[in-house]
């Protein structure tokens, strides 16, 4: 019979191979077993129950809720050369007549309705003048008050098949249900020993994100440099904000359109139209926005808020990466998001029942913005498919970092904001702290206060970020409406009272920042000033002292321990051992002169938050998503580069990567230039360093061969380019 099924999906479909699970689903069906299908949207739900109709005796009906789509599937089978046909409400009084009594005369292999047209008698008129094999309901979540989409018309489907005197095989399908709704689901359609198949939830090209705590706009400007011929959407919950986005993005001379229920039908035509053809290359957008639009190439969902559901949130992130090209979803988390959604839901006019499950939903969301798991485990386990590996890609596959103690600067935040008394919001707090002479602030006498200025040696900015960390992991609190104020939450009294530690992951390695991005701050300034006196004090160049990059991460990770200063890239033990008091006392020294003047990297600064080093976020800013291929040939020399530090010299990692040594040594030197510290001694050795210098002295250093000719054989090229490299000879391209 299977094999039947391959032959038809070759034939009929063009199509070589079956994708996950609809094997088994087509397999079961054939055998004549009730079916309960759970596959996620694209698939292939369609194929699962068309291709059994096809191999099956009589015509099967297909009961599918939405008009448009009954149309597409018709069309498309028609296309196919298979006759197929649809009831509903669109249709003339004429063309049902003819339809049905063509559907009576057997023409259809499969007769799609809308589970309106289905009462029981009428059931029951058709099963006595057509043969039908099987019932085949999509979309069957909506038959389950404990889905997210319940239809009263579902459920007197069900009773209706219920009562059929010769019940056909029933299967069901669908694309988002969890072990509870899926059971459901069963006991309501009445399926008899069905068989469940739940697969392909996992997206392997998709690397999801949380990210939290973060001043969104600022993230949203740098996330959209990274991608800027890129096609996406980002969804938001109301249409003001909507609104507020497009023209943010449209302000950066962003290809950006909008899309809600508040536009007339032809501009949310228009704008889609726009978005298809790549004209506009962002969508802004309410959840209005998806249905039926099946463009294949977005590259990212970014979704401004917290959706009420994980259902929703999955198959909005889903509408990413159709094309199976790596693609980001990155939910932008707030704790008062699920406050909002809280209140909508007690506000709404859901029954007791239905508000229970839909805050239950509102739970899972909130768990899965929180989790340390893999997120796409998470989802995956959700929908209730088992078995699944971490994807490795994700934003908690990929956090390395380590929890530091962050008591202190804890202390100072929830002591400055419990003495404000609930009555200001976090930016007037991080004034505060940071010792502003905002003229609100000191109006308010707020500048009295002892913990006024506490954090002086931080920027504002990074300042609120910290606090809006804090109320992420529950520490403090913010209240609902328009203009939030900030107070403590139960979860600060122990910190405050000394009896609790609060620890923050800091990624080990910040990320590097692009080039042209480089973001000058007196810190910065300060250490490379010192730089160029210890350059000079050892006569060599001041890039053999640091590079700018492990700086500039020097200066944004602000270190205040030695221990601290080592977790930054480009500082090994050596150089820890050599500068690291030297370091700490620059840091400590700017930090006393008042650091960052207040306000200097406001949002004005938009191109510096590229820069700015992620310390003191602990869901990083961009760190984990990737704008490249995972593997692809642009993150080629780093992997070079960590095989080498691991202590395989070139030949042995060009084995390793089965690339050529040539090819190794130059992933190397670029790794040099893009900042990264390399071990010269494991390149150039020691007792050849001086000879090469001279020789290059001696016949310049514009081409490599002469070089190699002026020294003897045992010389090797890439000692050569080590060298000019190291002492700063030439630029190496
Ligand atoms: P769903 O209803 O689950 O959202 P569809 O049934 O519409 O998904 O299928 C999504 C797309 O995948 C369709 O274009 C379909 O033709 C295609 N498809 C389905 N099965 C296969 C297969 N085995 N091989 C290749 N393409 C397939
Ligand atoms: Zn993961």
């Amino acid at each position: 019979m299977i094999q039947d099924a391959r032959e038809t999906l070759r034939r009929v479909y063009g199509y070589d191979s079956f994708r996950p699970g609809q094997e088994e689903i087509i397999g079961s069906l054939l055998d004549g077993k009730d079916t309960l299908a759970i596959l996620p949207t694209g698939g292939g739900k369609s194929i699962c129950y068309q291709l059994p109709a096809l191999l099956m005796d009589g015509t099967t009906l297909v009961i599918s809720p939405l008009i448009s789509l009954m149309k597409d599937q018709v069309d498309g089978l028609r296309r196919l050369g298979i006759a197929a046909a649809y009831l509903n409400s669109s249709m003339s009084a004429q063309e049902y007549r003819e339809t049905m009594a063509r559907a009576i005369g057997g023409e259809y292999k499969l007769l799609y309705a809308a589970p309106e047209r289905f009462d029981a008698p009428m059931f029951q008129s058709l099963s006595e003048q057509l043969h039908i094999p099987m019932i085949a309901i999509d979309e069957a979540h909506c038959v389950s008050q404990w889905g997210h989409d319940f239809r009263p018309s579902y459920r007197q489907l069900a009773h209706a098949i219920a009562r059929m005197g010769n019940r056909p095989l029933v299967s069901a399908f669908t694309a988002t249900a969890t072990p509870e709704v899926a059971d459901d689901i069963v006991a309501m359609l009445q399926l008899r020993e069905p068989r469940r198949f739940v697969s392909g939830f996992a997206r392997p090209n998709l690397s999801l994100s949380v990210v939290s705590g973060v001043d969104k706009r600022r993230f949203l400007a740098t996330f959209l440099q990274e991608r800027k011929e890129q096609s996406g959407i980002i969804y938001a919950a109301t249409r003001k904000e909507v609104e507020e986005v497009t023209a943010y993005l449209q302000g950066m001379d962003v290809a950006a359109g909008k899309y809600h229920g508040g536009l007339s039908d032809g501009e949310r035509n228009e704008a889609q139209e726009r978005f298809r053809f790549d004209e506009l290359k962002v969508m802004v957008a309410t959840n209005a926005f998806g249905m039926g639009i099946d463009k294949p190439n977005v590259r990212y969902v970014l979704h401004w808020q917290m959706p009420g559901d994980l259902e929703s949130y999955y198959q909005e992130a889903g509408r990413a990466g159709r094309d199976g090209e790596e693609s980001d979803c990155v939910l932008l988390f707030e704790p008062a998001d699920s406050s909002v959604q809280r209140y909508l839901i007690e506000q709404g006019t859901g029954g007791e029942e239905r508000k229970s499950v839909q805050l239950s939903k509102l739970h899972a969301m909130l768990n899965f913005s929180r989790t340390q798991r893999c997120l796409q485990q998470f989802i995956v386990d959700y929908f209730g498919e088992k078995d699944v590996p971490p994807c490795g890609k994700c934003s908690n596959c990929t956090d390395k970092s380590e929890p530091v103690n962050r008591t202190e600067e804890a202390k100072m935040a929830l002591s400055c904001v419990g003495r404000m008394k609930g009555r200001f919001g976090v930016t007037m707090a991080a004034k505060v702290l940071k010792g502003s002479r905002d003229k609100r602030l000191l109006e308010f006498g707020l500048d009295r206060l002892s913990t006024y200025g506490l954090m002086r040696h931080l920027s504002e900015r990074d300042v609120a970020d910290w606090l809006y960390w804090l109320v992420a992991e529950g520490y403090l609190r913010l209240s609902e409406g328009q203009y939030p104020t900030v107070s403590l939450a139960v979860k600060s009294l122990p910190v405050l009272e000394g009896r609790e530690t609060v620890m923050q992951r800091v990624r080990a390695s910040v990320r590097k920042s692009e080039a042209g991005h480089a973001a000058s701050s007196p810190l910065f300034d300060a250490l490379k000033a010192w730089r160029r006196e210890t350059a000079a004090a050892e006569g060599v160049p001041p890039f053999m002292v640091f590079f700018d990059a492990t700086l500039r991460d020097i200066a944004g990770a602000r270190p205040s321990t030695l221990d601290e200063l080592l977790q930054v890239k480009g500082i090994g033990a050596a150089k820890g051992e050599r500068y690291g008091s030297a370091i700490l006392s620059v840091i400590a020294a700017v930090a006393a002169a008042g650091g960052d003047p207040a306000g200097d990297d406001g949002d004005a600064n938009v191109a510096a938050a590229g820069s700015r080093p992620e310390v003191w976020n602990g869901r990083s800013k961009t760190g984990p998503i990737r704008s490249g291929r995972v593997g692809s040939d642009e993150q080629s020399h780093k992997t070079t580069l960590e095989l080498f530090n691991s202590g395989l010299d070139a030949a042995e990692v060009a084995a390793e990567r089965g690339l050529s040594q040539t090819t190794v040594e130059s992933h190397l030197i670029r790794c040099a230039q893009e900042g990264e510290d390399l071990d010269w001694s494991r390149i150039i050795p020691s007792e050849h360093e001086a000879r090469i210098v001279q020789a290059i002295q001696q016949v310049g250093a514009d081409r490599l061969r002469p070089i190699k000719d002026a020294l003897p054989p045992e010389v090797e090229y890439f000692a050569i380019r080590g060298v000019l490299f190291k002492h700063g000879f030439t630029k190496e391209s």
